[in-house]
């Protein structure tokens, strides 16, 4: 008998992972590899939404607990994945640098807004307006995390890398049973797979598909993260992360020409040097309709629990959504209203 079967190890997997093993809990993670949208994300951590100038739910607490969760992981894997970077914006007239700083007036974006305008040259950009830099930001870098924490997981042999089955669970009042295993308690954390998942299938995960290159430019010399359109991250050795597009028709993990041409033509926009594309990735974020994570515990099956709908801020919000639904199952301390999956409850 285990305390914990996870399915799926993604970032919601991996946060509670981590999160019973600080609580020393015992558990196993089941994880067929078919979902990927944590392995191709860009790993962005911005506390402002910059299209709207507003600040990011709960983002001062999710940045404090984030950055706490992800150097304790740097140091017992003995390995950098928390990359802290300024996110500049580009602004392309005066009254988007007015509107800059009406909003970095605003008690609640001031921490994280800059109110000085740089104008830093960069020779493969054009900026006459200059940029605003956005306070506390940076990047994951979500394929080392991916990568170490996995064989972290391995190697202590917590990780069946299977398809987990759902008509295989047998369930009890005190625990479930998967093939062979028993578990106190079993949570969810499939991303978009939770649409084979007949224990939540009421639940309205949207999936918002976004497709991102590495490409290659020796002669863009840029040393911080630029946030417009599309991000531009440099991770080193001229090459940059470039992302992301987003399509709500196609759930595919499959990158697309449709894709390629949008983010080529929004790089020209942002560019002027010569770029080669080097690799070109896609996946599903696992957004949900009213942008709120979905957590909880099932209805009627007290053992079954659920930590998914991290949508487009997945490095921010697992960490401190691995805390609350822990702090829910084992201490019974309410959740949110916001994120509770009781809010979808059916009632009639
Ligand atoms: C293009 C793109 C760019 C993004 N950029 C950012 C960004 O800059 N910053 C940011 O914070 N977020 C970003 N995101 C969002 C972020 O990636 C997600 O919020 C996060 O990865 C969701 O993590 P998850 O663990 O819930 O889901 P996933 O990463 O999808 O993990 C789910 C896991 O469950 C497994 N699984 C599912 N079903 C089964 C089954 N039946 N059996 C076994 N295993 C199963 C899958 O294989 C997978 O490993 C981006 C996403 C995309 C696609």
């Amino acid at each position: 008998m285990v305390d914990y079967i996870i399915v799926g190890s993604g970032l919601a997997g991996i946060a509670f992972a981590e999160t019973l093993l600080q609580n020393n809990k015992s558990f196993v993670v089941i994880d067929n590899h078919s979902q990927n949208s944590s392995r191709v994300a860009g790993g962005l951590y911005n506390p402002v939404i910059l299209k709207r100038f507003s600040q990011v739910w709960n983002a001062n607490e999710q940045l404090q607990l984030a950055d706490v969760f992800y150097k304790r992981i740097e140091e017992k894997l003995v390995v950098q994945v928390d990359f802290k970077l300024p996110i500049y914006r580009k602004f392309f007239s005066i009254e988007e640098q007015n509107n800059w700083f009406a909003a970095s007036d605003k008690p609640a974006l001031a921490p994280f807004l800059s109110t000085s305008i740089i104008h830093k040259k960069y020779a493969a950009i054009d900026a006459p307006y200059g940029y605003g830099e956005v306070l506390h930001t940076g990047y994951l870098n979500t394929t080392i995390f991916l990568d170490h924490y996995l064989k972290y997981l391995r190697l202590n042999n917590w990780l069946i890398e299977v398809k987990f089955e759902h008509s295989a669970l047998l369930t009890n009042e005190e625990y479930v049973e998967y093939m062979g295993t028993k578990a106190r308690h079993i949570v969810f954390a499939e991303g978009f797979g939770m649409h084979a998942n007949p224990f939540f299938k009421h639940l309205p995960l949207d999936g918002t598909k976004g497709e991102l290159f590495i490409i290659r430019a020796p002669d863009l010399d840029l040393d911080v993260i630029i946030n417009t359109s599309v991000f531009i991250l440099p991770l080193g050795n001229d090459l940059f992360k470039v992302g992301a597009t987003y399509n709500w028709e196609d759930k595919s993990n499959t990158p697309t020409e449709e894709g390629k041409q949008e983010l080529v033509e929004r790089i020209k926009e942002i560019i002027s040097c010569d770029f080669e594309i080097v690799k070109h990735f896609a996946g599903v974020r696992p957004t949900v309709k009213d942008r709120r994570p979905l957590i909880g515990t099932h209805a009627k099956y007290k053992n079954i629990h659920i930590l998914n709908g991290l949508g487009t801020r997945g490095v921010m919000l697992a960490p401190a959504l691995a805390l609350d639904l822990y702090a829910s199952i084992e201490e019974g301390k309410p959740l949110e209203k916001a994120v509770d999956i009781k809010r979808y409850n059916i009632t009639s």
